[in-house]
């Protein structure tokens, strides 16, 4: 980005170990796991805290990190209890809620839903006390990566003042603005998963039950899904994940849209009917996509920054926490040897991949007729349901996704996906072979 129209920087430049870019979960959990271990950490927000952000599900694999960054407690105290995940299918005229304490990993069986502006501002607030200069009304501007020289990064703050910092490395956890993928051209869209959402939060929402139970509920129809997510204070966060086909047909505006969408969706108008609309309904479009690299001498990739995956299984934060607490390790490394660094950045890049690609492979078949059916009729031959609610829950980084369990429930996959193209559908009692209902779902599976 050219910076010749901005004035020189102010006070000089600022030299530091590593310099983070943006203070999401990514940011704060690279910048106070380094802050710990000693580095001279910089954290450039361009927003300031408390402020809104989608992403408000989490995963019971989260709950590691935040008891290794000591804010459990403080999680705790600002988020709703997550016991697992609900799937409704108005087509299938039915429901299923995954327990996180069915799964195979027992060490952690629930997880939180939270405002992201509580949450966001918790971490924050944990790499400020962990020792790293975190800065807020600080967007950056330009980095100059250079590792034997001195890299150079450029920033301006809210009263328009520019400022210098002369890292030694550079992690950018900018998130979806990608500031180096974008800088390097690096970044892909991803061809499986063109979807788009549209949000907001709502007050006097129908619990699916009797009583609301903090499961994150999931309602599938025929082009996506819902999300229903209940938060502090009898707010519920609604969304809706479609193609972008779905979305241009949209005639008014977008709260009128989004409203009639609900509406259309029976299990989801029940909920809302008697519910009032208490934010701005927000559009995200075209989003999953990935840097064709990750990382490079003295710098990488952490989160968003690097890659999105479609939100349905809940995933975003915990990728971006995990891989933010990697990516610590190898610019730790790197500091003190880039050479023996190598292999390091390696492994992380290795790790991060198939952790996405663990969850990717459940998410290109979210709208296929089998996932669904199976979703509906869930049966735990071979624990494969165990296996399902592992991936459900996150444990992506291990190697649960080579577990027996996974790999049944996979190997049932494609068995039944053989047997849908000779006319059989999966029931209450088993496979049937009957035509699919009319107005079945049908979508093309990739990956
Ligand atoms: C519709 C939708 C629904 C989602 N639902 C969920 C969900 O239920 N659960 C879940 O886990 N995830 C969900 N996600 C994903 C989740 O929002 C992200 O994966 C997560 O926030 C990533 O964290 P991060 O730290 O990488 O990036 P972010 O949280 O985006 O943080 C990046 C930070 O960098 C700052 N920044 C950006 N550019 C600059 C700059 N130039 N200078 C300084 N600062 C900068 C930003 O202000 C921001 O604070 C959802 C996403 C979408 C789009």
């Amino acid at each position: 980005m050219p910076l010749d129209a901005t004035p020189p920087p102010l006070g000089g430049e600022t030299a530091c170990d590593v310099l983070v870019i943006g203070g999401g979960p990514a940011g704060a959990t690279a910048a106070t796991l380094l802050a710990e271990k000693g580095r001279r950490v910089v954290v450039l927000e361009k927003d300031r805290h408390p402020r809104f952000h989608i992403g408000e599900s989490l995963l019971p694999l989260n709950l590691r990190i935040f008891e290794r960054l000591g804010v459990a407690d403080a999680i705790a105290a600002i988020g709703v209890h997550k016991p697992g995940a609900r799937f409704v299918s108005d087509e299938h005229g039915k429901h299923t809620a995954f327990s996180f304490a069915a799964g195979l990993n027992q060490d952690y069986t629930h997880s939180y839903q939270v405002r992201r502006s509580s949450f966001d501002q918790v971490l924050f607030a944990r790499a400020r006390a962990a020792g790293a200069d975190a800065r807020e009304g600080m967007r950056v501007l330009d980095v100059a990566l250079d590792a034997r020289g001195g890299h150079r990064v450029t920033a301006r703050d809210e009263a328009g003042a520019i400022h210098a910092f002369r890292p030694r490395y550079v992690m950018d956890c900018s998130g979806r603005d990608t500031v180096l993928a974008s800088a390097m051209g690096s970044k892909a869209r991803n061809p499986h998963n063109n979807t788009a959402a549209l949000y907001g939060h709502f007050r006097g929402v129908a619990p699916f039950g009797e009583a609301e139970d903090g499961n994150i509920t999931i309602h599938l129809f025929d082009e996506g899904w819902f999300w229903m997510i209940p938060l502090p204070d009898g707010v519920m966060s609604i969304g809706v994940v479609s193609n972008p086909g779905f979305f241009k047909r949209r005639r008014g505006e977008v709260r009128d849209f989004f409203l009639e969408t609900l509406r259309a969706v029976p299990s989801v108008a029940r909920r809302i009917a008697e519910a009032e609309l208490i934010s701005d309904v927000t559009a995200t479009g075209n989003y999953s996509y990935a840097s064709t690299v990750m990382h490079g001498d003295g710098w990488l990739m952490a989160g968003d920054a690097y890659a999105f995956i479609d939100p349905v299984f809940s995933s975003g934060v915990l990728l971006a926490m995990a891989s933010a607490e990697m990516g610590a390790d190898v610019a730790d490394a790197w500091l003190d040897d880039p050479v023996r660094a190598a292999p390091l950045a390696r492994a992380f890049e290795a790790k991060v991949k198939r952790a996405i690609a663990s969850l990717s492979w459940l998410i290109y078949r979210i709208n296929s007729p089998v996932l669904r059916d199976m979703f509906m009729e869930p049966r735990n031959r071979f624990r494969m349901r165990a296996g399902l609610v592992s991936l459900l829950a996150g444990d992506v980084h291990t190697n649960t996704n080579r577990q027996p369990p996974v790999l049944a429930f996979k190997a049932a996959f494609y068995a039944l996906s053989l047997a849908y193209r000779f006319g059989y559908r999966l029931g209450p009692d088993g496979l049937v072979k009957t035509p699919p209902a009319a107005g079945a779902v049908t979508a093309r599976v990739a990956g």
